[in-house]
């Protein structure tokens, strides 16, 4: 028996199925009810925005269902303001958990801002600029997504901004990671930030890791 801790913070050992998102992409991926997955900041002060909506059985496969989905607003109620602890749930706009939180090296994060969106930067006089809410809908296209507007609200994981102020404080050191507990089959769609003005994000977008497939 070798070192069995997932990757995750500074010197462990990388198990279970780690995917790396290249900066500034999204990756979408399936999980059962009971699964374990962690989000890996690799270098530091990355935010990552991250999204969920319910599977169900169909036929011998599943389908998504757009409508029961990861909601910031239920979850902000159930925790009576905006900061989860290890141990506590995401919860969907059908009252339900879809997430446990059960472990967080970093504690700080955000539910209360959205993606960052094609708009947002053509209004700042970019174009093509890439956005969270473009990677995950172009992820989450083979799913069924058709636009970015469907993007729901998301977690904001790494997400420095108390009290809805906008500074590039940072939160996340290289090796920092959140590991959920899938309460319900999702599929979950995170995005690292492309967001590289005014020192966000490091001031650099650099690669992130999800990995599932750990054994608790
Ligand atoms: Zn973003």
């Amino acid at each position: 028996m070798g070192d069995t801790k997932p990757l995750g913070h500074r010197s462990e050992t990388a198990t279970g199925n780690t995917h790396i998102i290249p900066a500034a992409h999204g990756h979408a991926f399936v999980v059962k009810k009971g699964d374990h997955f962690r989000i890996v900041d690799l270098y530091g002060e990355q935010v990552v925005d991250f999204a969920a909506w319910a599977t169900r059985p169909k036929n011998f496969g599943y389908s998504v269902d757009f409508t029961e989905k990861l909601s910031m607003a239920y979850t902000r109620y159930h925790l009576s303001g905006a900061t989860p602890a290890v141990g506590e749930y995401l919860w969907t706009n059908k009252d339900e958990p879809i997430l446990q939180i059960v472990a967080d090296t970093v504690k700080v994060h955000d539910m209360t801002f959205m993606s960052c969106f094609p708009e947002m930067y053509t209004k700042k006089g970019i174009q093509g600029h890439r956005s969270c809410a473009t990677n995950m809908a172009e992820v989450m296209l083979p799913y069924g997504m058709g636009s970015y507007l469907e993007v729901t609200d998301p977690f904001n994981i790494f997400q420095n901004t108390p009290n809805y102020s906008l500074k590039p404080l940072g939160s996340s050191k290289p090796g920092d990671y959140i590991e959920f507990k899938a309460m319900k089959d999702c599929v979950c769609a995170a995005s690292c930030c492309p967001y590289d003005l005014d020192l966000f994000n490091g001031g650099k977008v650099t690669d992130v890791a999800v990995v599932t497939g750990i054994k608790s």
